[in-house]
């Protein structure tokens, strides 16, 4: 088979977490009674003007200010008209010409382990417009229902460039856009309320030859259908192409039950829309004050982050990732980190706990790293004591999930560590790294077993490993692997 390159593009409806809709003072919260939360703008009665979200902008703002974008100082709202039940006034405020925001990228580790790199998608542009409402086919008795609830929701609408070459990159790009804008506050990320839903352009070509006809896949809201969708189309279009077909430009649906794309309508130019500028709203006017007090309002970036964790503390690439993925994670990971002495020489066990122990405990539980049974303090405690030898990895492992069903409340890193010492007085946990009483066992243990001892002797490096478990059991599961290794050595050495 021939090889094909595939080439994907992104538009993503990252819907904003304000409180009141894009031109209208109308409640945005998910799940009302339809049609409660439409009023006299949303559902375009005759006279009525609509009025700029100041919030919706700022959250605009911030999302260009994060991927290094262009802010625009004045961009236009333009109607974009279609006919549909669910669009009342019969166009949709967006932004055409002038979007709010131009350029900047996303960047994101791609990959896992030692093949991770850096992966950077370049943004042609975000804008913001408002949602439309939702045809209701159930409940209705062989009718259909209009709810205007969502209609005049604030979006951005942020389009990538052609810069993906695989399902999984798309979908590594996507969950790093989530990801950015959960940490930046400006959208809630819940994609089955469609909080954030793609539309992916996927074509394929000869490597290095020009573009080939895309079509676009609509409205996928979750990472698995985009990464399906991405796949199914691929294994289409490179078919009809080896079959002596041509691709044609179109819109299509992707149906989950029965994994597959599917044509919605021949592909609509911008001309169908009629483009023009909203006579109704005046241009979006942004100072440069308002941008520099929303760039002094903003968070550190997931990417600032994963730079500090990578050179101040040595974390590899795959875990700075791993610990910036959602803010929760993140704002757990920094908050035991600042608990830890001796930072820097702990924060890669301390990590290893939060992506292993803790990240399993969280999932197991459903709940978030925000209300952890084990708190940062607490699991700071945990670390530095594993760290100065006085816990086993195993005593601690079974002492952090003694202290998981406890659910005790978070508190300080002291409150937390003197608990833990008591904890650790009261079960005999504190683990034997003194020479001096491993000694005699060790001792024992070589004399009682020629064999392995004669093979180690003999060059065979590893015939010592089945006798640290011998050890380790005469001292009840107490003593420090590492000590009874050397010792083990040390002794069959010198005899
Ligand atoms: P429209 O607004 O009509 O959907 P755009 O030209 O703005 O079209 O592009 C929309 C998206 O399609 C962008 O993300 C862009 O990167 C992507 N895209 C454009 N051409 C291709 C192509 N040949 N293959 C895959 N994606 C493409
Ligand atoms: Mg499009």
């Amino acid at each position: 088979m021939a090889d094909w390159e595939v080439v994907i593009g992104l538009e993503t409806h990252a819907q904003l977490a304000t409180r009141s809709k894009m031109f209208s003072g109308a409640s945005t919260a998910f799940g009302a009674e339809p049609n409660r939360q439409a009023c006299a703008v949303d559902v375009a009665l005759p006279g009525v003007l609509p009025v700029a979200n100041r919030e919706a902008v700022a959250c605009a703002i911030r999302f260009g200010l994060a991927v290094g974008a262009e802010i625009a100082p004045r961009s236009v709202f333009a109607r974009k008209n279609y006919f549909y039940p669910d669009l009342p006034k019969g166009y949709q405020i967006s932004q055409y010409e002038l979007p709010v925001v131009s350029g900047g990228s996303v960047s994101f580790v791609f990959g896992s382990g030692g093949d991770a790199g850096t992966h950077s998608v370049r943004l042609t542009r975000a804008h913001l417009e408002e949602d439309a409402g939702k045809s209701v086919h159930e409940g209705f008795a062989e009718r259909s229902g209009i709810d205007l609830n969502r209609a005049g929701t604030p979006l951005l609408e942020i389009v990538t460039e052609p810069d993906m070459r695989s399902a999984a990159e798309a979908v590594a790009y996507a969950r790093a856009l989530h990801a950015l804008v959960v940490w930046l506050g400006i959208c809630d990320g819940n994609m089955q309320e469609g909080s954030f839903r793609c539309d992916a352009n996927v074509s394929v070509r000869r490597p290095g030859g020009p573009l080939g006809t895309r079509c676009e896949i609509k409205n996928l809201n979750s990472f698995r259908f985009l990464e399906r969708a991405i796949l199914f189309e691929v294994q289409r279009q490179t078919e009809i192409i080896e079959d002596g077909g041509r691709i044609v430009q179109e819109t299509r649906l992707y149906d989950p039950d029965r994994d597959e794309t599917r044509s919605m309508r021949s592909k609509e130019d911008a001309h169908d829309y009629r483009y023009f500028p909203d006579p109704d709203l005046p241009d979006l006017v942004i100072s440069p004050d308002w941008i520099e007090s929303e760039r002094a309002a903003m968070p550190e970036l997931p990417s600032a982050m994963r730079e500090r964790l990578c050179g101040e503390y040595g974390l590899t690439p795959y875990d700075a990732a791993t610990l910036t993925a959602t803010p929760d994670i993140a704002r757990y990971f920094d908050a035991a980190l600042a608990c830890l002495p001796e930072r820097a020489a702990r924060a890669k066990t301390l990590a290893n706990w939060v992506m292993a122990d803790l990240s399993a405990a969280v999932n197991r539980s459903e709940g978030s790293f925000t209300d952890a049974s084990v708190g940062p303090g607490l699991l700071a405690a945990l670390v530095t004591r594993v760290a100065d030898d006085t816990l086993s990895g195993r005593a601690a492992r079974d002492l952090f999930a003694g202290f998981w069903d406890e659910n005790a409340p978070h508190e300080t890193f002291e409150t937390a560590l003197a608990r833990l010492d008591a904890r650790i007085e009261e079960r005999g946990l504190r683990q034997i790294s003194d020479d001096g009483e491993l000694l005699g066992i060790v001792e024992s243990v070589i004399a009682a077993n020629p064999k392995p001892v004669a093979e180690y002797r003999g060059g065979k490096a590893k015939a010592l490993n089945s006798l640290v478990g011998q050890v380790m059991k005469a001292t009840g599961g107490k003593a420090n692997p590492q000590r009874i290794n050397a010792l083990l050595r040390e002794v069959a050495e010198r005899d």
